[in-house]
């Protein structure tokens, strides 16, 4: 993509073109954008006519005259005070059109944004899912979720002050020609001349969305490790060592409050003093016509503020133009990493096939699983046992098609995996994980995760993972649990979980560890439950405990990435389970 490139590679010369390029994204009609520029130039129409009735007023009060003479129109006293008060009524409502169109535009801005990046999170598949960092996540759907409506309003409203600086200014220089444009020539030079303070605003403002991102992410762990921290007494180091991304931060913030409230105050000065200059020069050539110069002035005056105005939005734009910059590179790298799958739809979700499968992780060094030849026919109970570290879980992951081998490949009923019908695919496989997680939501919820199951389907699944009994003694299916709260154990979260992937009815059942927080008599009812699906159900059970793998029609042995035994659960007990592997050895059932 175009307009990330520009922003990550020459974050410097971004200019405000590219930023308002990028904000249209989100917004992308432009009618309401020219509605915005016409109403404004309406409305500056309206207020440089009104200030130069009222200085023809004025200075027809002054002279004791009860008309003016404008260009060759002789206007009454009292009609140049109506249209005065007509041209600022006009401009009122010019503006309110104005105001409203603006405000429409980044309330919609806000919503697409967020809805942008949350949608590009969920296409996005697991092992880029796996690899972000939530501080930076949080910060852009929390605090700066309002980054695109602001860029919007923040551009309406530089569009206004454009567009009365240029009228003003322009209805001065036909007023007053010589004097005008000289003064807009050193003007302009010296607004030229204090760009460089732009880069500075918006170096800044990046360390300080950086510093932030890390302070996020020590918040972050902190809410994750409070348990640990408090059980070790740790908390009190934690807090000191995230000190120094808190001290950075503080930093980058001063520097970017004082470089974005100066700017606006040197211009002001600098303006007031223009307008000190044109007076002098007015008193040196001397002036015939008090209306003239007294409209002048005016008109100078009010320019200058609004060009002080369009200096203050500048600012808020580079001084927000790296969020914009961070929120379209993730939206853009989650998009590149947007799950794919095929057109095809396999007779069945088995037989599944491994070739010469090598998985690597983009922070690990050496690879995970390594020249793996698996065949998994239909119907197969397959155990995987092996020491910590040994790639069990990765295996899984590749088999639930939530990693891609990184060489090698996985057919599903002869098919590529890559080809395979992603929905089709996920109705038919389900995986426990080795640690699963709370939603907020009721238990039901809970089970169902969003599938719309109903509610019988839930009942049962919860039946089989032997949780029924539990769900009674916490008030039922519509008790809600929250994530934070720990309202189940280790071993009630563990069933929760099995009840979740048997409510799909799933052909093939992926269990990483299930039952190493259960107590025995349970693990013997789930047993039971997993001898029920035999045959009928392809499972692979990861586990520690023999009494587990021993059912198991096969039993695998993975270490270091390579599988070392493939056999009959007997055959590979006599191999291993004495000697054991790296260390290893299987546990001995404590029954
Ligand atoms: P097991 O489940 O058998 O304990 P894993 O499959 O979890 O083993 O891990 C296999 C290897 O891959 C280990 O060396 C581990 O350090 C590494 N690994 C696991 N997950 C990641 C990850 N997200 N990023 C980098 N390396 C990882
Ligand atoms: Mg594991």
């Amino acid at each position: 993509n175009r307009m990330s490139l520009v922003f990550s590679g020459q974050g410097d010369a971004l200019r405000l073109r590219q930023v308002f390029g990028s904000v249209q994204r989100f917004v992308p009609e432009r009618r309401p954008f020219a509605f915005i520029a016409i109403s404004a130039v309406g409305a500056s129409v309206c207020e440089a006519l009104s200030l130069i009735f009222i200085t023809l007023v004025a200075t027809g009060l002054a002279a004791d005259k009860a008309s003016t003479e404008v260009a060759g129109v002789t206007i009454a006293r009292n009609t140049m005070l109506a249209a005065a008060a007509v041209l600022l009524l006009a401009r009122l409502a010019l503006m309110w059109v104005n105001v409203r169109i603006s405000a429409r535009l980044a309330a919609e801005g806000l919503a697409s944004a967020r809805r942008a990046l949350l949608h590009a999170l969920v296409s996005s598949d697991w092992q880029r899912q796996s690899r972000q960092p939530p501080g930076q996540l949080f910060d852009l759907l929390s605090s700066r979720a309002d980054i695109v409506g602001m860029m919007i309003a923040i551009m309406s409203a530089m569009v206004v002050s454009g567009a009365n600086l240029i009228i003003l200014a322009g209805l001065s220089v036909a007023l007053q020609p010589v004097a005008v444009l000289g003064l807009g020539v050193v003007g302009g030079i010296l607004a030229w001349a204090l760009r460089p303070f732009n880069r500075l605003t918006r170096k800044s403002s990046k360390d300080l969305m950086v510093a932030s991102e890390a302070y996020l992410e020590d918040a972050n762990d902190l809410t994750h490790n409070l348990r640990d921290l408090a059980s070790f007494g740790s908390g009190p180091a934690f807090v000191a060592a995230s000190d120094a991304h808190q001290v950075r931060a503080t930093r980058a913030y001063r520097r970017t409050r004082m470089l974005t409230s100066i700017l606006p105050q040197i211009y002001q000065t600098l303006g007031m003093a223009l307008g000190v200059a044109g007076l002098a020069v007015a008193a040196l050539v001397g002036t015939d016509d008090l209306a003239v110069l007294g409209a002048v002035v005016l008109l100078l005056l009010r320019a200058v503020s609004y060009g002080q105005q369009l200096l203050s939005s500048t600012q808020s734009v580079n001084e927000r133009a790296p969020y914009v910059a961070s929120l379209i590179e993730l939206i853009d790298d989650l998009d590149a990493h947007r799950q794919t799958g095929g057109p095809e739809v396999p007779a069945a979700p088995a037989p599944l096939s491994l070739q010469q499968v090598g998985y690597r992780y983009e922070a690990g060094d050496g690879r995970a699983l390594n020249a793996i030849d698996l065949e998994l026919p239909e119907g197969q109970m397959l155990g995987i046992v092996g020491p910590s570290g040994g790639g069990k879980t990765t295996l899984l992951h590749v088999l639930a098609g939530l990693r891609h081998p990184t060489e090698g490949e996985m057919l599903v009923a002869g098919v590529p995996v890559g080809r395979v019908d992603l929905a089709w695919w996920r109705s038919k496989v389900a995986l426990v994980p080795q640690a699963a997680g709370l939603m907020t939501g009721t238990v039901a919820a809970n089970i169902d995760m969003l599938r719309g199951l109903d509610p019988e389907q839930l009942r049962r699944a919860a039946e089989r993972a032997q949780m029924e009994r539990d769900i009674e003694n916490i008030g039922g299916f519509d008790t809600p649990l929250s994530r934070h709260a720990q309202a189940l154990s280790g071993g009630q979260l563990q069933r929760l979980s099995i009840a979740r992937a048997l409510a799909g009815d799933p052909e093939i059942l992926l269990l990483d560890e299930p039952t190493s927080a259960l107590d025995v008599a349970t693990e013997e009812r789930l047993s039971e439950v997993l001898e029920s699906l035999r045959g009928s159900v392809t499972m692979v059970i990861v586990a520690h405990r023999l009494s587990t793998v021993a059912a198991c029609d096969r039993v695998l042995v993975l270490d270091k990435g390579r599988i070392i035994a493939d056999g009959p659960p007997s055959d590979v007990l006599d191999q291993f389970g004495r000697t054991g592997v790296s260390g290893w050895e299987l546990v001995e059932d404590p029954t």
